[in-house]
């Protein structure tokens, strides 16, 4: 069992903070300063360019890769860290895409994050070979897998409402009609419990700045099933991911497996951040995790239907078809997001009327919870969140 009241001890939180929104940046945890600190110190400092060998920096993106790999039900040796989520989308979908020459058609959801989407359509443009992005709403995925199918590229779990798509099923369809799969693990990989040997997915890709707590700018990570990562050539073919970078040869030669998915100079200061992080989900068992998330959420649901009529649930009302995070609808939902905010409920606002809080059992319980309710309830009720001030939207909302 997680002991979750000994896993809130090792975070940061700010005093009269309640943080709803480690689905968009996981708070700080303790052992981070000092591990940062040590690795500028110690390794930065007194090592200079020896750091790359001695303290393990350059083999430190396939190393955090595997203790990420336990989270998401990935095999040893096929997740490497590097770079933005986007980038990792793009370079996933651009290795699918050439396992699957004969066929154009990309399939996403209407729901899908917009870089998601971006870069897909940006990867179409530069292969300039008529590929076609297909995006239809999320429930009507399953209808969309047809023969002609490249790759399905979906986000496991909505960033906005919180819908779960059934990654078993639609993995094992994709597969059933000649597609490849692709998993956008950004609102999963810390969220919930994922097999993704078990669904068979061929790819997946996530960060780890949101439920894993690696802080801002953390990197991404890439997963490539074993069955294709000696197979798929690499579009952003960086000498890291190389054969062998130190030889300097002008010719590219992929590295072994998962290797050839690193680009470039991989972020060592940010990596030390990433490191101390996950040793508090060394003690985390996903499946505790998982219930506890329920737990939370339809504390949260029933307290807010039941004190606040006027805000509609977003979220699926099913827990198995909900990731960690549940969203409402108003139309006033930025100016009551930033009331809140103001009494320090730290939730978001995703356009065009989602007010979105994310809860995560490692550092929020049942007593923030209800205390979220009670100042949500008091702002609706008092019209609080009716000032001008409330509603000039900033640059991230
Ligand atoms: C958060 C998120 C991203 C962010 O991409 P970055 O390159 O890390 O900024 C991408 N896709 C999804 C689905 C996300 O939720």
């Amino acid at each position: 069992m997680t002991d979750f009241a000994a896993t809130k001890a090792m975070f940061h939180l700010p005093d009269g903070v309640i943080y709803l929104d480690g689905n968009s940046l996981g708070p700080l945890p303790l052992a981070a300063p000092e591990r940062v600190a040590e690795m500028m110190t110690a390794q930065w400092g007194q090592m200079l360019i020896t750091g790359w060998n001695k303290a393990g920096w350059m083999a430190a993106p396939s190393a955090m890769g595997d203790r990420i790999a336990r989270l998401i039900g990935a095999p040893e040796g096929s997740v490497v860290l590097g770079d933005t989520l986007s980038i990792k989308v793009f370079q996933a979908l651009a290795a699918a895409l050439s396992l699957r020459p004969d066929r154009r058609v990309i399939v996403s959801d209407s729901g899908n994050f917009p870089t998601d989407l971006y870069m897909a359509n940006g990867l179409i443009r530069a292969l300039d070979k008529g590929h076609e992005l297909r995006t239809p709403a999320p429930e009507d995925v399953a209808d969309a897998i047809g023969e002609d199918v490249a790759v399905l590229m979906l986000t496991h779990v909505d960033y906005r409402t919180g819908r779960m798509h059934d990654m078993a099923d639609l993995t094992a369809r994709a597969h059933a009609a000649g597609a490849l799969v692709i998993w956008d693990l950004a609102h999963s990989a810390g969220a919930l419990p994922l097999d993704l040997a078990g669904c068979g997915a061929d790819f997946a890709v996530g960060c780890t700045y949101k439920y894993l707590n690696s802080g801002p700018g953390g990197p991404a990570f890439i997963h490539v099933a074993p069955q294709h990562a000696g197979a798929v050539e690499p579009v952003l073919s960086g000498w890291l991911g190389h054969d062998a970078p130190f030889a300097f040869d002008p010719d590219y030669r992929p590295g072994p497996g998962i290797e050839r998915m690193r680009v470039g100079t991989p972020p060592v200061i940010q990596m030390a951040a990433l490191d101390a992080a996950l040793d508090i989900w060394d003690s985390v068992d996903m499946q505790a995790l998982r219930d506890r998330s329920v737990e939370l959420c339809e504390r949260f649901i029933e307290g807010v239907e039941a004190r606040c009529p006027d805000l509609t649930l977003a979220s699926p009302r099913v827990a198995a078809q909900r990731g960690s995070q549940v969203s409402f609808r108003h139309p006033e939902g930025y100016a009551i997001m930033q009331a809140l905010i103001a009494r320090g409920v730290i939730g978001d606002f995703r356009a065009p009327d989602i007010l979105r809080f994310g809860f995560t059992p490692l550092y929020i319980d049942a007593d923030d919870v209800d205390g979220a309710v009670n100042h949500l309830a008091e702002v609706m009720e008092g019209n609080h969140w009716d000032r001008p001030e409330y509603k000039v939207r900033a640059a991230v909302t």
